[in-house]
């Protein structure tokens, strides 16, 4: 890919995350993984589960139809206090939420109480950080006329610092939270689940030992992330640092002065800039700017590399001091701050990419054979391969294995290859070029027009790889006619469709490209399952398959070809060649 890369690496995320349950774990405090930061990107919150915490905490709403539309059932708790507005969704979707204001407590209850629920609450008490909170002086008040709302259930109370005043924890306001909670307890006959602490900046009064036993929960989202805590920026020892790292590629070397020739006005932002004389600099361009990421918040990996500044799409680095300079098309890595972390996930320009202990991938050494081919088929397929320095092995079980790309046979390889992955956290976005979307609701359809419902739980609920498989990450592309209830359902689960019509607007490379940012974002590779079906009249040309499939090819992100169900000759086996990586003048 050329744009800016996020790598992520999920291992050391787990680590992290076990790292910090581990701590407060002894302390008799549960951990709410916090993704925000994230956007509530599914695989960071597996990782986070996987490394013990026992809920995950989110700000917005839309975070939180990302984790369930990827099968993350877990508890949720929603970070921000709600706006009155969206009381509805939230009594529907989240199972617990901070609160602090009586209007929206009340909507809340009747919006709970309409649908036959009880929302658990917790609520927030303002210790002095100014953000949000109830006034402890008001609290026994809110509280006696909370209890009277039948539609929620006070589950507890929490508090949150270092955020907009600055404030610390400290044995003081800990202390103060743990004395209301066993106050309105005592008062209100309550028994109060969560005395949920704060954030990354309450871990080092933990870790002195001073935080009080009625505390039992934190939430905790940068310690996770970056390895350090918040109330004085320490790295956390035991931590990785770099989870997280930003690459992008240099478009331009040069030696230029250090100073601007002529008179100099505004930059494009607006500023005045300024500038110190330090002679010639061996100054490089890299495509990244801060439409992708808060400059500011980047650390140059090498470190004799410093940030000269940044427009919109263009970071200016000296590599004046690097010892061994790279080249135009080299990459080059940076750290990220919280901010820009934040930015970088935001940006939609920016693909993210798990690491695997692995590696990531790279091009097909073997080809192995799933489910039965004809002879025919075989050998179609051995000619395909021939020329490309590739290996075929027979496969009964599907084994995504490190970078093998499969084919099929009669069985469906997406529903087998999605059955057999081994690794836990891991999941594959999916890459369909078909007329149809597969996405039939009755089982009595064949299975090509229910392939994709079948594989996302919507037909049998004991066969769901949602898990594995997220809508998010799944690419309809050449549709030519869809059932209404096909539409609405990709309306519904919001899975990116481009129609021929799209085809035709954008043309095959853009549509291509945004497929497999689309697939491969946040994923270990792509499933590519392709039909001829996406051919021929109203569909795509011969030429524009074959372009698309030399994009893919070129893009080292796809895992497994899933040809399954059709017949495999000539024609086919020329499309298969291609997604294989064959080009016209060789390798
Ligand atoms: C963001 C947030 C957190 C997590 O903060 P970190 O500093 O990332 O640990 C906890 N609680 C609330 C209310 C938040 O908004």
């Amino acid at each position: 890919m050329s744009g800016p890369i996020l790598t992520i690496d999920l291992e050391k995320l787990k680590a992290n995350a076990e790292r910090i349950t581990g701590i407060c774990g002894k302390r008799s405090v549960s951990v709410t993984g916090v993704t925000k930061v994230c956007c509530g990107m599914p695989p960071v919150a597996r990782a986070l589960l996987e490394g013990g915490v026992t809920s995950l905490g989110e700000s917005r709403m839309e975070n939180i139809y990302r984790l369930r539309a990827s099968g993350v059932t877990s508890p949720v708790m929603l970070l921000r206090i709600p706006p009155l507005s969206a009381v509805e969704e939230i009594v529907t979707n989240v199972d617990v939420s901070l609160n602090s204001e009586l209007s929206v407590i009340q909507a809340l209850s009747s919006a709970a109480l309409e649908r036959g629920l009880i929302h658990k609450i917790i609520l927030m008490v303002d210790l002095g950080d100014l953000r949000e909170g109830i006034w402890p002086g008001d609290l026994l008040n809110v509280v006696s006329r909370v209890v009277d709302m039948p539609g929620v259930k006070i589950a507890g109370i929490g508090t949150n610092l270092t955020c907009y005043g600055g404030v610390l924890p400290s044995v003081e306001n800990m202390g103060a939270l743990a004395g209301w909670a066993d106050q309105l307890e005592g008062k209100f006959s309550l028994d109060l689940e969560w005395v949920s602490g704060g954030n990354s900046s309450a871990i080092p009064l933990l870790l002195k030992g001073k935080m009080p036993s009625r505390i039992n929960n934190l939430r905790i989202g940068e310690a996770i992330m970056l390895g350090r805590e918040t109330a004085y920026g320490e790295a956390l020892t035991g931590f990785s640092r770099n989870v997280f790292s930003l690459n992008a590629e240099l478009i331009e070397i040069k030696t230029k002065p250090s100073l601007p020739i002529g008179d100099t006005g505004m930059d494009a932002f607006g500023g005045k800039p300024f500038f110190t004389d330090k002679g010639e600099l061996l100054r490089g361009i890299l495509n990244v700017g801060r439409e992708d990421v808060a400059v500011d918040g980047l650390i140059p990996e090498e470190p004799n590399l410093s940030i000269l500044g940044a427009s919109s799409d263009h970071l200016l680095v000296d590599l004046t001091a690097v010892t061994s300079v790279p080249e135009v098309g080299d990459r080059i890595s940076f750290s990220l701050n919280y901010g820009a972390l934040l930015a970088a996930m935001t940006s939609s320009y920016v693909l993210k990419q798990p690491v695997f202990p692995g590696g990531v991938i790279s091009s097909p050494r073997s080809v192995s054979i799933f489910g039965k081919l004809s002879s025919h088929g075989r050998k179609c397929l051995r000619r395909a391969v021939e020329d490309l320095d590739l290996n075929i092995v027979k496969s009964e079980k599907v084994d995504l294995g490190r970078f093998t790309p499969l084919l099929a046979g009669r069985r469906p390889l997406l529903t087998s290859a999605l059955a057999d992955m081994e690794t836990r956290s891991e999941s594959l976005g999916l890459i369909m070029i078909d007329s149809t979307p597969s996405l039939g609701l009755s089982g009595k359809l064949p299975l090509g027009r229910r392939l994709l419902s079948t594989s996302l739980g919507l037909i049998d609920p004991e066969i769901n790889f949602s898990q594995r498989l997220s809508p998010e990450n799944i690419v309809l592309l050449g549709v030519k006619k869809a059932d209404p209830d096909e539409a609405s359902l990709i309306r519904k689960l919001n899975i990116k469709t481009f129609t021929m019509e799209d085809v035709d607007l954008l043309g095959i490379r853009e549509v291509t490209m945004r497929s497999i940012r689309r697939a491969a974002s946040g994923t270990g590779g792509i499933i590519l399952r392709f039909s001829r079906r996406a051919a021929g009249p109203q569909g795509l040309t011969s030429r524009e398959f074959h372009f698309m499939l030399e994009i893919l090819a070129g893009s080292d992100t796809i895992r497994c070809l899933d040809i399954s169900g059709y017949p495999m000759d000539s024609e086919i086996c020329q499309f298969v060649e291609t997604a294989l990586g064959k080009k016209i003048l060789g390798r």
